[in-house]
Protein backbone atom coordinates (compact mmCIF):
# COMPACT_ATOMS: atom_id res chain seq x y z
CA UNK A 1 0.00 0.00 0.00
CA UNK A 2 1.44 3.56 -0.71
CA UNK A 3 0.82 6.19 1.22
CA UNK A 4 1.36 9.78 1.35
CA UNK A 5 1.25 12.26 4.41
CA UNK A 6 1.60 15.72 4.92
CA UNK A 7 3.34 16.26 7.94
CA UNK A 8 4.70 19.23 10.22
CA UNK A 9 7.13 18.59 13.30
CA UNK A 10 6.38 17.27 16.12
CA UNK A 11 2.75 15.34 15.58
CA UNK A 12 3.23 14.55 12.25
CA UNK A 13 6.30 12.78 12.89
CA UNK A 14 5.02 10.76 16.50
CA UNK A 15 2.03 10.13 14.23
CA UNK A 16 4.08 8.50 11.63
CA UNK A 17 6.42 6.31 13.76
CA UNK A 18 3.07 5.10 14.88
CA UNK A 19 2.05 4.15 11.22
CA UNK A 20 5.33 2.17 10.57
CA UNK A 21 4.15 0.14 13.46
CA UNK A 22 0.85 -0.57 12.28
CA UNK A 23 1.57 -0.36 8.44
CA UNK A 24 4.92 -2.25 8.72
CA UNK A 25 4.95 -2.99 4.66
CA UNK A 26 3.39 0.19 3.71
CA UNK A 27 5.36 2.51 0.96
CA UNK A 28 5.16 5.81 2.85
CA UNK A 29 5.85 9.09 1.11
CA UNK A 30 6.02 11.88 3.62
CA UNK A 31 5.68 15.82 1.98
CA UNK A 32 7.32 17.91 4.56
CA UNK A 33 6.27 21.66 5.73
CA UNK A 34 9.24 23.87 4.53
CA UNK A 35 7.32 27.29 5.91
CA UNK A 36 9.38 26.83 9.42
CA UNK A 37 12.42 27.19 7.12
CA UNK A 38 14.58 30.06 9.05
CA UNK A 39 17.89 31.12 7.97
CA UNK A 40 20.37 31.36 11.35
CA UNK A 41 24.16 32.25 11.54
CA UNK A 42 24.19 31.74 7.78
CA UNK A 43 22.48 28.49 7.65
CA UNK A 44 19.65 26.99 6.42
CA UNK A 45 17.28 25.22 9.27
CA UNK A 46 14.33 23.20 8.36
CA UNK A 47 12.81 22.54 11.72
CA UNK A 48 9.92 20.36 10.42
CA UNK A 49 11.75 18.17 8.09
CA UNK A 50 14.76 17.71 10.91
CA UNK A 51 11.79 17.28 13.13
CA UNK A 52 10.65 13.99 11.04
CA UNK A 53 13.96 12.68 10.27
CA UNK A 54 15.39 12.45 13.59
CA UNK A 55 12.17 10.76 14.96
CA UNK A 56 12.12 8.64 12.39
CA UNK A 57 15.67 7.41 12.09
CA UNK A 58 16.22 7.43 15.93
CA UNK A 59 18.35 10.96 16.82
CA UNK A 60 14.94 13.06 18.46
CA UNK A 61 15.36 14.45 21.73
CA UNK A 62 12.12 12.30 23.06
CA UNK A 63 10.83 14.67 25.54
CA UNK A 64 11.45 17.74 23.79
CA UNK A 65 10.02 16.13 20.73
CA UNK A 66 11.94 18.32 18.75
CA UNK A 67 16.23 18.86 18.24
CA UNK A 68 18.89 15.82 18.58
CA UNK A 69 19.30 13.06 21.57
CA UNK A 70 22.21 13.39 23.85
CA UNK A 71 22.63 17.35 22.61
CA UNK A 72 25.32 19.74 24.31
CA UNK A 73 25.17 24.01 23.35
CA UNK A 74 29.00 24.94 23.01
CA UNK A 75 28.48 26.85 19.76
CA UNK A 76 25.72 28.83 20.79
CA UNK A 77 27.25 29.41 24.18
CA UNK A 78 30.44 30.99 22.23
CA UNK A 79 28.63 32.65 19.53
CA UNK A 80 26.33 34.53 22.49
CA UNK A 81 30.02 35.84 23.50
CA UNK A 82 30.46 36.82 20.92
CA UNK A 83 26.98 38.41 21.10
CA UNK A 84 25.56 36.70 18.20
CA UNK A 85 22.00 35.69 18.04
CA UNK A 86 19.72 34.94 17.68
CA UNK A 87 19.89 33.46 21.23
CA UNK A 88 15.91 32.60 21.28
CA UNK A 89 16.41 29.38 18.66
CA UNK A 90 17.52 26.44 20.36
CA UNK A 91 20.47 25.19 18.21
CA UNK A 92 22.64 22.22 19.36
CA UNK A 93 25.91 21.34 18.72
CA UNK A 94 25.11 17.91 16.69
CA UNK A 95 21.80 19.79 15.48
CA UNK A 96 24.37 22.05 14.25
CA UNK A 97 26.05 19.53 12.25
CA UNK A 98 22.61 18.73 9.81
CA UNK A 99 22.47 22.78 9.01
CA UNK A 100 25.75 22.78 8.01
CA UNK A 101 25.90 19.67 5.61
CA UNK A 102 22.77 21.22 4.52
CA UNK A 103 23.87 24.62 3.64
CA UNK A 104 27.08 23.52 2.14
CA UNK A 105 25.03 21.52 -0.29
CA UNK A 106 22.79 23.84 -1.27
CA UNK A 107 25.59 26.33 -1.96
CA UNK A 108 26.62 23.72 -4.18
CA UNK A 109 23.64 23.63 -5.73
CA UNK A 110 21.68 20.62 -4.79
CA UNK A 111 18.34 21.23 -4.39
CA UNK A 112 16.46 20.97 -1.21
CA UNK A 113 14.92 17.74 -1.99
CA UNK A 114 18.38 16.10 -3.00
CA UNK A 115 20.13 17.69 0.50
CA UNK A 116 17.11 16.32 2.31
CA UNK A 117 17.47 12.95 0.68
CA UNK A 118 21.19 12.71 1.12
CA UNK A 119 20.26 13.11 5.06
CA UNK A 120 17.74 10.96 5.39
CA UNK A 121 20.83 8.45 3.95
CA UNK A 122 22.51 8.88 7.39
CA UNK A 123 18.87 8.51 9.42
CA UNK A 124 17.32 6.03 7.81
CA UNK A 125 14.05 7.15 8.42
CA UNK A 126 12.27 4.41 6.51
CA UNK A 127 9.94 6.69 4.65
CA UNK A 128 10.40 8.97 1.79
CA UNK A 129 11.19 12.61 2.54
CA UNK A 130 10.32 15.10 0.44
CA UNK A 131 10.29 18.85 1.14
CA UNK A 132 6.92 20.37 -0.05
CA UNK A 133 9.36 22.49 -2.17
CA UNK A 134 12.22 23.54 -3.23
CA UNK A 135 11.47 26.96 -3.53
CA UNK A 136 11.93 29.17 -0.31
CA UNK A 137 8.69 29.31 1.58
CA UNK A 138 8.59 31.43 4.47
CA UNK A 139 5.40 31.57 6.73
CA UNK A 140 5.75 35.17 8.57
CA UNK A 141 2.72 36.12 11.12
CA UNK A 142 1.65 39.96 11.58
CA UNK A 143 0.37 41.03 15.32
CA UNK A 144 0.75 44.57 16.80
CA UNK A 145 3.41 44.73 19.57
CA UNK A 146 1.69 45.89 22.72
CA UNK A 147 4.40 48.83 24.15
CA UNK A 148 4.38 50.79 20.33
CA UNK A 149 0.74 49.63 19.23
CA UNK A 150 3.23 49.00 15.76
CA UNK A 151 1.99 46.56 13.17
CA UNK A 152 4.72 43.94 12.23
CA UNK A 153 5.23 41.11 10.25
CA UNK A 154 7.41 38.81 11.97
CA UNK A 155 9.21 34.88 10.91
CA UNK A 156 6.81 32.62 12.45
CA UNK A 157 9.58 31.23 14.58
CA UNK A 158 10.09 34.27 15.93
CA UNK A 159 6.22 34.25 16.95
CA UNK A 160 6.48 30.79 18.16
CA UNK A 161 9.80 30.75 19.59
CA UNK A 162 10.46 34.17 20.82
CA UNK A 163 7.34 35.45 21.50
CA UNK A 164 5.83 32.01 21.95
CA UNK A 165 2.49 32.77 20.94
CA UNK A 166 1.87 35.15 23.33
CA UNK A 167 0.21 38.37 20.65
CA UNK A 168 -2.34 37.59 18.55
CA UNK A 169 -1.69 36.33 15.12
CA UNK A 170 -3.13 38.40 12.82
CA UNK A 171 -2.34 37.35 9.82
CA UNK A 172 -0.60 34.62 8.72
CA UNK A 173 1.17 34.78 5.48
CA UNK A 174 3.46 31.71 3.67
CA UNK A 175 5.43 33.64 1.56
CA UNK A 176 6.38 33.13 -1.52
CA UNK A 177 3.92 30.05 -1.75
CA UNK A 178 2.60 31.32 -4.65
CA UNK A 179 5.34 31.38 -7.08
CA UNK A 180 6.58 28.07 -5.45
CA UNK A 181 6.72 24.71 -7.39
CA UNK A 182 6.35 21.23 -5.68
CA UNK A 183 9.62 19.42 -5.46
CA UNK A 184 10.00 16.95 -7.62
CA UNK A 185 8.26 13.69 -6.70
CA UNK A 186 5.23 15.15 -4.54
CA UNK A 187 2.70 15.67 -7.04
CA UNK A 188 3.89 11.90 -8.76
CA UNK A 189 3.21 10.72 -4.77
CA UNK A 190 0.02 11.98 -4.62
CA UNK A 191 -1.10 10.96 -8.08
CA UNK A 192 -0.05 7.26 -7.57
CA UNK A 193 -1.07 6.74 -3.49
CA UNK A 194 -3.66 4.55 -2.09
CA UNK A 195 -4.31 6.89 1.05
CA UNK A 196 -3.40 10.32 1.64
CA UNK A 197 -3.51 11.15 5.52
CA UNK A 198 -3.32 14.49 7.36
CA UNK A 199 -1.92 13.44 10.98
CA UNK A 200 -2.88 15.85 13.41
CA UNK A 201 -0.39 18.60 12.63
CA UNK A 202 -1.31 21.98 12.43
CA UNK A 203 -3.94 22.65 10.45
CA UNK A 204 -2.85 26.30 9.39
CA UNK A 205 1.28 26.56 9.33
CA UNK A 206 1.88 22.90 8.57
CA UNK A 207 -0.81 21.45 6.50
CA UNK A 208 -2.28 24.57 5.59
CA UNK A 209 1.13 26.18 3.99
CA UNK A 210 1.94 22.68 2.05
CA UNK A 211 -1.38 23.02 0.73
CA UNK A 212 -0.55 26.33 0.08
CA UNK A 213 2.03 25.66 -2.34
CA UNK A 214 0.20 25.59 -6.25
CA UNK A 215 -0.80 22.26 -7.44
CA UNK A 216 -0.79 19.90 -4.40
CA UNK A 217 -4.23 20.71 -2.75
CA UNK A 218 -5.78 20.48 -6.25
CA UNK A 219 -3.63 17.02 -6.59
CA UNK A 220 -5.33 15.45 -3.81
CA UNK A 221 -8.50 16.53 -4.11
CA UNK A 222 -8.37 14.84 -7.44
CA UNK A 223 -6.34 11.65 -6.81
CA UNK A 224 -9.55 9.95 -6.40
CA UNK A 225 -8.57 8.09 -3.03
CA UNK A 226 -9.87 8.32 -0.01
CA UNK A 227 -8.23 11.15 2.30
CA UNK A 228 -8.25 10.86 6.05
CA UNK A 229 -7.47 13.56 8.86
CA UNK A 230 -6.83 13.03 12.13
CA UNK A 231 -7.61 16.19 14.80
CA UNK A 232 -4.90 18.46 16.53
CA UNK A 233 -7.33 19.75 18.30
CA UNK A 234 -8.72 17.42 21.42
CA UNK A 235 -11.41 19.39 23.74
CA UNK A 236 -11.27 22.57 21.70
CA UNK A 237 -7.98 23.14 22.63
CA UNK A 238 -4.52 22.32 20.83
CA UNK A 239 -2.76 19.16 22.37
CA UNK A 240 0.40 21.27 22.55
CA UNK A 241 1.42 24.58 20.01
CA UNK A 242 -0.23 27.53 19.12
CA UNK A 243 -2.88 26.22 16.44
CA UNK A 244 -5.42 28.26 18.40
CA UNK A 245 -3.96 31.77 17.47
CA UNK A 246 -3.35 30.88 14.06
CA UNK A 247 -6.55 29.53 13.55
CA UNK A 248 -7.88 32.50 14.97
CA UNK A 249 -5.87 34.28 12.27
CA UNK A 250 -7.91 32.66 9.36
CA UNK A 251 -11.42 32.79 11.40
CA UNK A 252 -11.65 29.32 12.13
CA UNK A 253 -12.83 28.39 15.81
CA UNK A 254 -10.19 26.12 18.07
CA UNK A 255 -12.65 22.65 17.51
CA UNK A 256 -12.10 19.61 15.79
CA UNK A 257 -15.25 20.22 13.74
CA UNK A 258 -14.11 23.85 12.62
CA UNK A 259 -10.71 22.41 11.46
CA UNK A 260 -12.71 19.25 9.42
CA UNK A 261 -15.44 22.26 7.97
CA UNK A 262 -11.67 24.34 7.52
CA UNK A 263 -10.29 21.72 4.95
CA UNK A 264 -13.52 20.77 3.78
CA UNK A 265 -15.34 17.52 2.14
CA UNK A 266 -13.37 18.99 -1.79
CA UNK A 267 -10.65 17.28 0.54
CA UNK A 268 -11.19 15.06 3.12
CA UNK A 269 -12.94 12.23 3.25
CA UNK A 270 -12.54 11.10 6.86
CA UNK A 271 -11.94 12.91 9.87
CA UNK A 272 -10.83 11.50 13.51
CA UNK A 273 -12.00 13.75 16.41
CA UNK A 274 -10.94 12.04 19.93
CA UNK A 275 -13.61 10.44 21.81
CA UNK A 276 -14.31 13.89 24.41
CA UNK A 277 -15.00 15.50 21.16
CA UNK A 278 -17.59 12.91 20.42
CA UNK A 279 -20.17 15.15 19.75
CA UNK A 280 -18.76 16.98 17.00
CA UNK A 281 -19.03 13.49 14.96
CA UNK A 282 -22.95 14.86 13.28
CA UNK A 283 -21.58 17.82 12.51
CA UNK A 284 -18.77 16.94 10.46
CA UNK A 285 -20.55 14.33 8.87
CA UNK A 286 -23.35 16.93 8.00
CA UNK A 287 -20.34 19.01 6.11
CA UNK A 288 -20.05 15.85 3.75
CA UNK A 289 -17.06 14.00 5.79
CA UNK A 290 -17.10 10.68 7.39
CA UNK A 291 -16.41 10.96 11.11
CA UNK A 292 -15.29 8.38 14.05
CA UNK A 293 -14.39 9.17 17.73
CA UNK A 294 -11.41 7.57 19.17
CA UNK A 295 -8.35 8.44 21.03
CA UNK A 296 -6.28 10.65 19.80
CA UNK A 297 -4.03 11.15 21.95
CA UNK A 298 -0.03 9.92 21.35
CA UNK A 299 1.18 9.69 24.69
CA UNK A 300 3.09 6.40 23.20
CA UNK A 301 4.39 4.06 20.13
CA UNK A 302 1.34 2.20 20.58
CA UNK A 303 -1.03 4.71 21.25
CA UNK A 304 -0.19 6.50 18.09
CA UNK A 305 -0.25 3.05 16.07
CA UNK A 306 -4.03 2.79 17.34
CA UNK A 307 -4.46 6.03 15.86
CA UNK A 308 -3.04 5.12 12.60
CA UNK A 309 -4.95 1.98 12.25
CA UNK A 310 -7.93 3.73 12.74
CA UNK A 311 -7.07 5.82 9.82
CA UNK A 312 -6.78 3.70 7.53
CA UNK A 313 -9.78 1.95 8.74
CA UNK A 314 -11.37 4.93 8.19
CA UNK A 315 -9.82 5.36 4.43
CA UNK A 316 -11.15 1.08 3.80
CA UNK A 317 -15.16 2.54 4.88
CA UNK A 318 -14.66 5.39 2.58
CA UNK A 319 -13.13 3.32 0.02
CA UNK A 320 -15.82 0.85 0.30
CA UNK A 321 -18.75 3.66 0.44
P1 LIG B 1 5.04 21.27 14.85
O1 LIG B 1 5.49 21.68 13.49
O2 LIG B 1 6.14 20.73 15.70
O3 LIG B 1 4.16 22.27 15.52
O4 LIG B 1 4.17 19.99 14.62
P2 LIG B 1 2.90 19.65 13.79
O5 LIG B 1 2.38 20.76 12.98
O6 LIG B 1 3.14 18.34 13.13
O7 LIG B 1 1.91 19.31 14.96
C1 LIG B 1 1.43 20.26 15.85
C2 LIG B 1 0.03 19.87 16.20
O8 LIG B 1 0.02 18.52 16.69
C3 LIG B 1 -0.55 20.72 17.30
O9 LIG B 1 -1.65 21.42 16.76
C4 LIG B 1 -0.97 19.73 18.37
O10 LIG B 1 -2.24 20.04 18.89
C5 LIG B 1 -0.98 18.41 17.66
N1 LIG B 1 -0.62 17.29 18.53
C6 LIG B 1 0.53 17.08 19.18
N2 LIG B 1 0.46 15.94 19.91
C7 LIG B 1 -0.78 15.40 19.68
C8 LIG B 1 -1.47 14.24 20.15
O11 LIG B 1 -0.96 13.42 20.91
N3 LIG B 1 -2.75 14.04 19.69
C9 LIG B 1 -3.36 14.91 18.83
N4 LIG B 1 -4.61 14.64 18.43
N5 LIG B 1 -2.73 16.02 18.38
C10 LIG B 1 -1.47 16.26 18.79
CA1 LIG C 1 6.53 23.27 12.51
Amino acid sequence: MRIVVLAGGIGGARFLRGLQQASPDADITVIGNTGDDIHLFGLKVCPDLDTVMYTLGGGINEEQGWGRTDETFHLKEELAAYGVGPEWFGLGDRDFATHIVRTQMLGAGYPLSAVTEALCDRWKPGVRLIPMSDDRVETHVAVTLPDSGERKVIHFQEYWVRLRASLAAEAVVPVGAEQAKPAPGVLEAIAEADVILFPPSNPVVSIGTILAVPGIREAIADAGVPVVGLSPIVGDAPVRGMADKVLAAVGVESTAAAVAEHYGSGLLDGWLVDTVDASAVARVESAGIRCRAVPLMMSDLDAAARMAREALTLAEEVRGA
